[in-house]
Order: C-alpha cells, then sequence, then structure tokens
C-alpha cells in the first residue's frame, strides 16, 4: 500500500472484509436539521442522526471515505493551511463506526491491524494517545484504552495523556460524549524541536497525529452530570492525506501523490519552483488545497457570496489569487481543471460540474483582482512605516473590500501586528450603526459615506437610462444592503416632486437592486439590496426604460397642466406640490374654489392640444440671472443654486425645474384628469395619467359605457315577465381555500342586477367567499366578480380578475376592487372564461 488510491480503497476494503457497510461520501453541506457546523467536519456527521439514536443505523457497522471541509465557523484550520505540513481545509477522512457493536477493545484492535499489516508501518514509530482524565467530569484516565493498547504491543512509556481539550469529544454541550484516543507516527528526531518533554501532543513536526478513535460512551446532562450511554459508539477518523504523507515517507500533505499534478502545473504555471523560497512554499500549498477545495465546494453547490458559506468559497478563490500573483500565476480559474484530472478517479461526478466551476471562479477572479490592485495600493499608503491600526485596517475591509485576513498577513509579512479585536469591534460598532434605524439616521449615515467619497456623481439620467460606470466608493451595511456612489448615475434621486427612480446595477450577471436615492445637492449617494459588489468595480447601472418613459410624460405633463391652470384659472395659480411618478401625477395648486367641469375640460383640452402639437421640450443651464430675466416659474420658498436648469416648451412654458423630460410634447400621448379635489383651505388637487395609463383608463371607460348601452337596449326589447328574479344554475363548483369558499356558478339567461343580487345572497351566506358567476344571454355573456374584502388585502382584484376572464370571451369590464362585471361576445367561451378566474382566485389563495 502506498497511493492515496491504494490507501483509500485498502481501507474501505479491508472494513469491509470486517463485516462494515461501505457507504458513499456525503455532500460537504450539511442536512438542514445540522447547523452545528457551516460543513461537514467529520466522517461521523452525516451519521448523527444514528449516533444520536434518533433513527436505526443501516447497518451496526459502518466505513466511509467521506469528504471534509474545515473552514469558518468553529472548525476551522484555514489560517493553517500553507503554514504547517500537515494542514489542509478540505481532505479526505477514512473512517469506521460502530453503533452498539464493538467498542474500545474491538476499535483499537482494529485500527492496530490496519496500521501495522495494511500500512505496514513500523511499531516502534507508532505512539498512542489517552484522555488523562477531568475532575469536573470526575473522570479519571482512561484506563480501558491504555490496556487496549498495551495488549496490542505499545509499551506504557509510548502511551501519553492528553487533557479533555486535547482527547475528550463533544458534539454539543450536552448529550453523547466520549474520551478520545489517537494514532501518532514519530518521523523521527530530526524533525523535532528538541525538547525533552517533546511528545505527542506537541506543536513541531515530529509526532504527526493521523487517526482519532472515539468512544461514544457518555450522555453529558446540563449539570455536568455523565450517565452511561445504553448503546457505546464508536466512531473514528483517518486523515487520507496524513496516511499517505506516512505512506510515502514525505515532508508534507502536499508532497504526495494525491497533490502531484496540481503542483507541477503551479510550478510550470508560475515558473517558480515549489520549495524555492518559504513565500512560494505557502503559494504553491495554499494554491494546492484552495483549488481542491474550491473545486469540491463549487461542485456541491456552493456560490462565492458575502453569506457565511459562500464567503468561504470567495475567501478561497480571493486567497487562491493573492497567492498566484506572488508567484506570477495568472488565471487561478484554470486550477479546477487540474483538481479535477486528479481527483476524478475517486470522484467522477466532479467532470459534471467542470464548465460551471471554472465560469464561477473565473467570474470571481477577474472582480477580485481588481480589488487588490486598488487595496494594496491603499494599503502601501496606509502602511508607511508604522504599524498598520485597527482603524486602517476597517477602512480597508469596510470601503476597498480588502479581506482583513489579507491586510492581517501583509502586515505580518512586515512584521507589523494588527490588533483584529479591535478591528473586529470596529466592524460591529459598523454594523450596529448600520442597524440602528430611521430616515434621519440613515439619511446621515448617507451624507458622511458621501462626503468621504471624495468625489460628485455626474448626473447622466437627463440624456440616458443606461449608463457602463464605475462604482467610485462603497460600504456593505451588513444587512445585504450597501451604500454606493458611482462615477456616473442614471438614477434620478427624488427632488422637484419627481420620485426616485426604480433600477439596478448589474456585474457579470449579478444584480443589486436600487432600494433608495439620496440627494445631496447636485450629488447623490445610493442604497443597494444586494451583495457581491465593491469599489472599484465597474458596472452597467439601468433604468428600466418602460419606468422612465412614463416618468418623463408624466414631468412634463405636469409642466403643461401648471400652464393651462394658470390660462384657465388665473394667474393666481401657484404650484404647491407635485408627485410625478411612472403611473400617475398629481400636482397641487393654489385656488379658492372647486374647478367647474368646464374649467376641468378646458384644462385637459388645453393640455392635450399642446401634446397634438408636437412641442419640442428644451432643457438648458444658465445663472439664476438670466433666469430670472427670461421669467422663469420659479417655486416660493425654494433654494436655488447660482446655476439653474431651466425646461421650456417654447412659446408655452418655462420652469427651473432638475427632473426628467421627454423631447418633444407628443410623446405624452392622450392625458386625462382622474380627478380634482380639495387638500386644505386654498389648495386644491389635481391627479392625472398620460400615455399608457391615459390609454388603459380610457379604454376601460368605452367599454362601460358599450354595456351600458347594451344593456339599456336589451332591457327595452326584453319583455318583463321573461326577467326571473331568480336565474337557473346551470352548473355549479365550490372550493375551500383556507377559511374562504370559492363558488363558481354557470347561470340560465339572466340579467346583470339579477347577477348581482344573487351573489350578494351567497356572499352574506358564505362570508368569507368568492363568487364568480356567469350567464349567457341573448349571444352575449355577462361575468361577475365579488370577492370578500379581506381578500384584497390578499392581493386579489375583482377588476383583474373579471378582465382577465372577460378577455376569453371577447370583452372587457370595471368596477371595484371587491365587486367588478364584464361583458362579453363569445358564449361558447364561458365555461372557460369561469375556469380561468377560479384558478386566479384559487392561485392566489394557495
Ligand atoms: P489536529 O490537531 O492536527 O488539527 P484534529 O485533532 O483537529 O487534528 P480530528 O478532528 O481528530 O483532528 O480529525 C481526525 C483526523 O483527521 C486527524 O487525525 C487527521 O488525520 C485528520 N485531520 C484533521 N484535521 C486535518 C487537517 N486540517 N488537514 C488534514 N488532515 C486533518
Ligand atoms: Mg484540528
Amino acid at each position: 500500500m502506498r497511493t492515496s488510491a491504494e490507501l483509500r480503497e485498502g481501507f474501505l476494503a479491508f472494513f469491509e472484509r470486517h463485516d462494515h457497510l461501505r457507504r458513499p461520501s456525503a455532500s460537504l453541506i450539511p442536512p438542514s436539521d445540522d447547523p452545528s457546523t457551516l460543513f461537514i467536519v467529520a466522517g461521523m456527521q452525516p451519521m448523527k442522526r444514528w449516533f444520536l439514536g434518533l433513527e436505526p443505523p443501516a447497518a451496526p457497522r459502518v466505513t466511509t471515505a467521506q469528504r471534509v471541509m474545515r473552514a469558518g465557523g468553529k472548525q476551522n484550520d484555514l489560517d493553517d493551511v500553507g503554514r504547517t505540513a500537515r494542514h489542509l481545509s478540505l481532505f479526505e477522512m477514512l473512517g469506521n463506526f460502530s453503533f452498539g457493536d464493538y467498542f474500545k477493545d474491538g476499535a483499537i484492535d482494529l485500527a492496530w491491524e490496519f496500521v501495522t499489516k495494511e500500512m505496514g508501518f513500523d511499531p516502534e514509530r507508532l505512539w498512542a494517545t489517552v484522555f488523562a482524565g477531568d475532575p469536573e467530569l470526575e473522570l479519571g484516565e482512561d484506563e480501558v484504552a491504555v490496556a487496549g493498547w498495551e495488549r496490542v504491543g505499545i509499551p506504557r512509556e509510548r502511551i501519553v495523556g492528553l487533557p479533555r481539550a486535547e482527547n475528550f469529544w463533544q458534539a454539543a454541550d450536552t448529550g453523547p460524549c466520549g474520551p478520545c484516543s489517537e494514532l501518532y507516527y514519530d518521523r523521527g528526531e530530526e524533525y523535532g524541536c528538541g525538547r525533552p518533554e517533546c511528545a505527542p501532543g506537541c506543536d513541531c513536526d515530529r509526532f504527526l497525529e493521523f487517526w482519532n478513535l472515539v468512544f461514544m460512551e457518555f450522555d453529558l446532562a446540563v449539570d455536568g452530570e455523565l450517565t452511561p450511554l445504553p448503546q457505546q459508539n464508536i466512531d473514528t477518523g483517518l486523515g487520507l492525506e496524513r496516511g499517505a504523507m506516512l505512506l510515502q515517507g514525505v515532508e508534507s500533505v502536499f508532497d504526495t501523490d494525491g497533490y502531484q499534478r496540481i503542483m507541477d502545473w503551479v510550478a510550470a504555471e508560475s515558473g517558480v519552483a515549489y520549495g524555492d523560497s518559504p513565500e512560494a512554499t505557502k503559494a504553491h500549498r495554499v494554491l494546492a488545497d484552495h483549488g481542491r477545495a474550491m473545486t469540491f465546494l463549487i461542485a456541491d453547490g456552493v456560490a462565492p457570496s458575502n453569506e457565511a458559506r459562500g464567503y468561504v468559497v470567495r475567501r478561497l478563490i480571493r486567497r487562491a489569487v493573492q497567492q498566484a500573483q506572488r508567484i506570477g500565476l495568472e488565471g487561478v480559474y484554470r486550477l479546477p481543471a487540474v483538481v479535477l484530472e486528479q481527483m476524478e478517479s475517486a470522484y467522477p461526478e466532479l467532470r459534471e460540474h467542470a464548465e460551471e466551476i471554472e465560469r464561477i471562479v473565473k467570474a470571481e477572479e477577474e472582480r477580485f483582482r481588481e480589488t487588490l490592485a486598488r487595496g494594496l495600493k491603499v494599503f502601501e499608503e496606509l502602511a508607511g512605516t508604522e504599524a498598520i491600526t485597527a482603524e486602517q485596517a476597517f477602512v480597508l475591509a469596510a470601503t476597498y473590500g480588502f479581506p482583513i485576513e489579507l491586510t492581517v498577513e501583509l502586515a505580518e509579512e512586515r512584521g507589523q501586528v494588527v490588533d483584529v479585536d479591535e478591528f473586529k469591534r470596529l466592524m460591529e460598532e459598523h454594523r450596529e450603526i448600520s442597524r440602528a434605524g430611521g430616515e434621519r439616521t440613515e439619511l446621515q449615515r448617507a451624507a458622511d459615506f458621501a462626503r468621504a467619497a471624495g468625489f460628485a456623481t455626474d448626473f447622466v439620467g437627463w440624456e440616458k437610462t443606461e449608463v457602463l460606470t464605475q462604482v467610485g466608493a462603497l460600504e456593505e451595511l451588513g444587512d445585504g444592503s450597501f451604500l454606493a456612489k458611482l462615477r456616473e448615475s442614471p438614477f434620478y434621486a427624488e427632488g422637484g416632486g419627481q420620485v426616485t427612480d426604480q433600477g439596478w446595477i448589474e456585474q457579470d450577471g449579478i444584480r443589486a437592486e436600487l432600494a433608495a436615492a439620496f440627494r445631496f445637492g447636485e450629488d447623490q449617494a445610493l442604497l443597494f439590496r444586494g451583495e457581491g459588489f465593491a469599489a472599484g468595480d465597474r458596472v452597467k447601472a439601468v433604468v428600466p426604460w418602460k419606468v422612465r418613459f412614463p416618468t418623463m410624460a408624466n414631468h412634463t405633463a405636469t409642466h403643461l397642466l401648471h400652464e393651462a391652470l394658470q390660462e384657465v384659472l388665473g394667474d393666481h395659480v401657484r404650484q404647491a406640490g407635485s408627485a410625478v411618478r411612472p403611473d400617475k401625477l398629481r400636482f397641487d395648486f393654489t385656488h379658492p374654489q372647486a374647478l367647474t367641469p368646464e374649467e376641468r375640460e378646458r384644462v385637459e383640452e388645453i393640455v392635450n392640444a399642446r401634446v397634438f402639437e408636437n412641442l419640442p421640450v428644451h432643457a438648458f443651464l444658465t445663472p439664476i440671472d438670466e433666469a430670472r430675466k427670461l421669467g422663469a416659474m420659479m417655486l416660493f420658498g425654494e433654494k436655488y443654486g447660482e446655476i439653474v436648469r431651466v425646461v421650456e416648451i417654447p412659446g408655452f412654458s418655462r420652469e427651473l425645474c432638475g427632473g426628467t423630460h421627454v423631447r418633444t410634447t407628443a410623446e405624452i400621448g392622450p392625458f386625462v384628469i382622474l380627478s380634482e379635489g380639495s387638500v386644505g383651505s386654498g389648495v386644491r388637487r389635481i391627479e392625472a395619467v398620460t400615455s399608457g395609463e391615459a390609454f388603459a383608463y380610457m379604454h376601460a371607460k368605452a367599454e362601460e359605457a358599450d354595456e351600458l348601452a347594451a344593456e339599456l337596449e336589451r332591457a327595452r326589447k326584453t319583455p318583463k315577465k321573461a326577467r326571473t328574479a331568480e336565474p337557473d344554475i346551470v352548473e355549479e363548483r365550490r372550493n375551500t381555500a383556507g377559511d374562504v369558499e370559492v363558488i363558481v356558478m354557470e347561470l340560465g339567461a339572466t340579467t346583470p342586477e339579477h347577477m348581482l343580487q344573487l351573489s350578494d345572497r351567497l356572499m352574506q351566506q358564505n362570508a368569507p367567499a368568492a363568487v364568480v358567476l356567469g350567464a349567457r344571454d341573448d349571444g352575449r355573456v355577462h361575468l361577475l366578480v365579488n370577492l370578500d374584502r379581506s381578500l384584497e388585502e390578499r392581493g386579489l382584484d375583482a377588476v383583474k380578475v373579471v378582465r382577465e376572464a372577460a378577455a376569453l370571451v371577447g370583452g372587457g369590464g370595471g368596477g371595484r376592487p371587491t365587486m367588478a362585471q364584464a361583458g362579453g361576445r363569445d358564449p361558447e367561451k364561458l365555461p372557460e372564461a369561469l375556469e380561468q378566474a377560479e384558478r386566479t382566485i384559487l392561485a392566489a389563495l394557495t
């Protein structure tokens, strides 16, 4: 037995011969009912339910080769990778497990036989550690284990007692636990520290732990009391890479055959030999380990992100990139392909994920190279000759996305220490402040951020809705959102009545949605929801056209409305406020009384006339005095800068305005006033719609009118007695969704009024209910949807439901969110229309 593959297979086959059931490796992601660790950290973990007696085991004896990952969370060996000869983040654990079957003696016998006979280790080199006892647990030294090792042939002086911290295993503060016993290999005095007390447990490289046997024999109660478990279990873990290292007599796990292709590739690609310098050694090792780990983690479905597991992958890739740079290796994303070649005989399923892994690593690598270049520059500037302070480390991390681990590493290389505890405190404080809610603090925070960024954002939203730009500054808020300042921004930040744009920034297929925009004079700061962005990133910033266009139409319409009101009502009319949104506009103005229908119609007419004249809309910057001379409308009480922006519709309107506008008035499309009313003494409010919204509104109105006309016509034609008050039920279906009764009926010939009466009765008898009625009547179709008030809160709108159904029978309709009616011309399709309405309602309720 010599190679890693021989060791893996030899182990599993040996235990199979000893009646163990061979089981495949589980994924690196723990099952959802085990949140104790970020990743699978031991071979026993996927079998935890069997160990805890929650489920019967597949067999009393089991053996596995389990991939494990010790990074992030409590079991974290990441920082040792590259520093020691024996630590990996991802490794394979060979294990044999007994569920109430053999115990200490059996485990010791099997381990000894495997190590001496199968692995062929010289017994003289083997040492064992046992649990030394612990007064708190009221346990003495594990005598059974000592006797067991002595029995197989280890002399007493090579059996070492280790304390609870080293040799007592427990999964949690309470529950199953027990002493451990480990096997160590003496690599020779030449690897030792030379201290007389050097023995297993010493930190030097002489004694290497390679196999841990856990004897699960107690149940630990809350009060610290130990009672023997009814069923005693064995859980062991032999590190495959450490085993191979000893079998092959090499210096480190990285020198084993299991890493050869990877190590050769790193040397060839970088042109720097492994062992060339301490830095080179570290770089090669980190690349080999992290290359393997990123490959397996991504294959197991973890992608880089700022969340727990994703962050580990991100760190692995970023650390690998950083080490690669030091030895001049380009393109870490090519590493997984080499890992695949090396590992695929043992893990053929990796191949399926090859392309995905490469793509993910490549994207993360590119983005990190940019962050790194910037962060390093800042680090150099900050570092100078003095020590790096915690505050500086904080700025590097919070503002430049420069990982604290890198700061610490770089500082250490210069013999400097970073106060990591203080750094963590600052980070925590920063998160607290970020969490502390409230508009004002949010605005304050954004203002501080904008100031610290040290540059002004160039707002390009007047001309563009999409721009390729750079994130000039970024601050993570720690809650899945971040503040950012773009070099150029298409996002309009609320002001002058126009609401903040919707939109997003994107990069490599990752998006962050705009959640808020803060305006500071001409400047702005943006709040995004999302992650994976850093200062310096090149991004595409997008305001969707279908949101921005109606906003622009509504804004220009507001200017036309302002002028029209003055024209119709008189010069006393002053703007008192406005809200320009994508779906409608609101305009408040001073006027003592309600508009007469004629005035209202006249205003609407004037605005539409200007629209159909297709006047150009110009915007220009000019000194404020110039603007005043031009007679531009200014809002009372508003502060304007020295240079102002004037929006002009020549010959008609001229206003100071920073908003976004259409280029010509025809783009506004139809303009319709929805309502006119009072909002306090002397102030009136008009709500209006333009373009697509206006068309939809007019269309619905026209249909209602048609409907009404048709009804009048029928009422005139149908003899009174034919119109029974109680319609026949042709078909009826009832469903219960939660507490709501959904009733669907097809009725015989009837009128909309009778349907309404019937539906009201059904609503009362079955409350809470949703009622859908349909009837054929003289070549026409009537539909009615009546919904309990509570359904409106659950997102259902009777108007939408009835229109959707009416579309199938070639008609349209309207009404209120709780009651709507519609008509149509295709009675054949009535059953279909009813089903459609039923489906929509049920879908919303389940
Ligand atoms: P160490 O003290 O060396 O970190 P450990 O006590 O954490 O080891 P266990 O948790 O007992 O180790 O794991 C069982 C076996 O897994 C060890 O005996 C060793 O062979 C292997 N192993 C543990 N950690 C690592 C690692 N980071 N890299 C490679 N192998 C490891
Ligand atoms: Mg450890």
